[in-house]
């Protein structure tokens, strides 16, 4: 770095991207929880290209190594395999807290452990935000509004869960995460942000992780039935990655405490999705729509029926708005689940 020259520097080592070269007082110390999985490895990714030394915390419970194996041996970054119900003790700038696994299927199967990842987790991380004086980044979620009586949902809805269904453990897990981060800003004068995020896809996302854009997509790229849950009539807004992570990096690097929802408002009923998706990768494989088969399958218990972010606050708070829309996404992800057959690695 020269501190006379106006343009940016970057630092080459040629096995690794090139990353921003930032001064000293500029470059944070970033602590990643759950950094391995679909949503960390592309934060982690910006982070590093940012210039940004980071650290990942992550158990592997449905992240993985190679989702960040591209860093590993990087002089900025460091992977520590480590149970966020556990304390852990690092000197750091900022905590982006992710660690909690996101999709029905996995956070249902053990849904103790999800419960216990979440307040255990969040308030491990919180004490180490206090002790630091980090700033703390909370990803909590649109399922903290539960199956909403307001549409679309804005930050003031206070949400209409179950607190005993099967969904409980993670959306109740994250409402009283953020109950614990807004206690321990009160308090102890802790620095936080709260994402509440909404359907994100995009490519990493475990291709058996049971989330409806990566069924869809492996099951049409596969020729096995879509399996549209309970007619497809629910609906839901999906964004993509690439705008999240920016949403995510405004938020930390802004002043706003309140709860901010970030996500993209095309909405899309279920069944009809189904249809998208078969039509991108239909064009594709260069197939006829009609090759392909959408199922119905019964509609899992407390399945909210619609969900729709009013991003009016992420907008005028942050400046920040989705960029991407769902198809050219959609094109990318396909895309990447291709080249991964191919290759032999899902
Ligand atoms: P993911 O399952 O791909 O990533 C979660 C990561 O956390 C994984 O790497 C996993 O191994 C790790 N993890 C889980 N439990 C842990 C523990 N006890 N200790 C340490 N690491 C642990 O899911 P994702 O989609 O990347 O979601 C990341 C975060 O964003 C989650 O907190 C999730 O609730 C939130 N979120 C995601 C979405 C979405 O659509 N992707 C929507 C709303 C909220
Ligand atoms: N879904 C579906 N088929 C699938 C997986 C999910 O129809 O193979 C439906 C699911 O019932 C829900 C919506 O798609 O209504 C989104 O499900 P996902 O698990 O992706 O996210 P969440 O329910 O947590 O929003």
């Amino acid at each position: 770095y020269h501190p006379d020259s106006n343009s940016i520097s970057y630092t080459t080592l040629s096995r690794f991207p090139p990353v921003t070269l930032l001064p000293p007082n500029q470059r944070k110390r970033v602590l990643v929880t759950g950094g391995a999985g679909f949503v960390g490895s592309h934060l982690v990714d910006r982070l590093m290209l940012l210039g940004h030394e980071v650290t990942v915390l992550d158990n592997f419970f449905t992240g993985s190594r190679t989702n960040v194996s591209h860093w590993v041996g990087h002089p900025n970054f460091e992977l520590v395999r480590h149970d966020v119900v556990e304390p852990f003790m690092i000197e750091c700038d900022q905590i982006y807290h992710l660690a909690c696994p996101a999709s029905p299927p996995h956070y249902q199967a053990n849904p103790v452990k999800t419960i216990k990842t979440s307040f255990l987790g969040t308030l491990n991380m919180l004490g180490l935000a206090k002790r630091t004086k980090a700033r703390f980044l909370l990803a909590s979620t649109s399922e903290i509004y539960g199956d909403p009586e307001v549409h679309p949902q804005p930050e003031t809805y206070w949400g209409n869960v179950n607190p005993n269904g099967i969904r409980a453990c993670y959306d109740e897990g994250k409402r009283v995460a953020e109950t614990l981060t807004y206690g321990f800003h009160r308090q102890d004068g802790v620095d936080v942000r709260i994402a509440r995020i909404f359907n994100t896809f995009g490519p990493r996302m475990n291709p058996q992780d049971g989330r409806v854009v990566s069924n869809f997509i492996i099951q049409a790229l596969r020729n096995e039935d879509m399996t549209v849950y309970g007619g497809g009539k629910q609906t839901r807004s999906f964004q993509y990655i690439h705008d999240l992570i920016d949403g995510l990096i405004a938020l930390m690097n802004s002043d706003v405490v309140e709860p901010v929802n970030l996500g993209n408002s095309d909405e899309f009923e279920i069944g009809n999705f189904a249809l998208v998706v078969r039509d991108i990768v239909a064009d594709l494989q260069k197939k006829d729509p009609s090759e392909y088969r959408i199922v119905d399958r019964p509609m899992p218990k407390d399945d909210p029926q619609r969900r729709r972010p009013d991003t009016t606050r992420a907008k005028e708070m942050l400046g920040w708005q989705p960029r991407w829309t769902v198809e050219m996404g959609l094109g990318e992800m396909v895309r990447y689940y291709k080249a991964k057959m191919v290759e032999g690695s899902i």
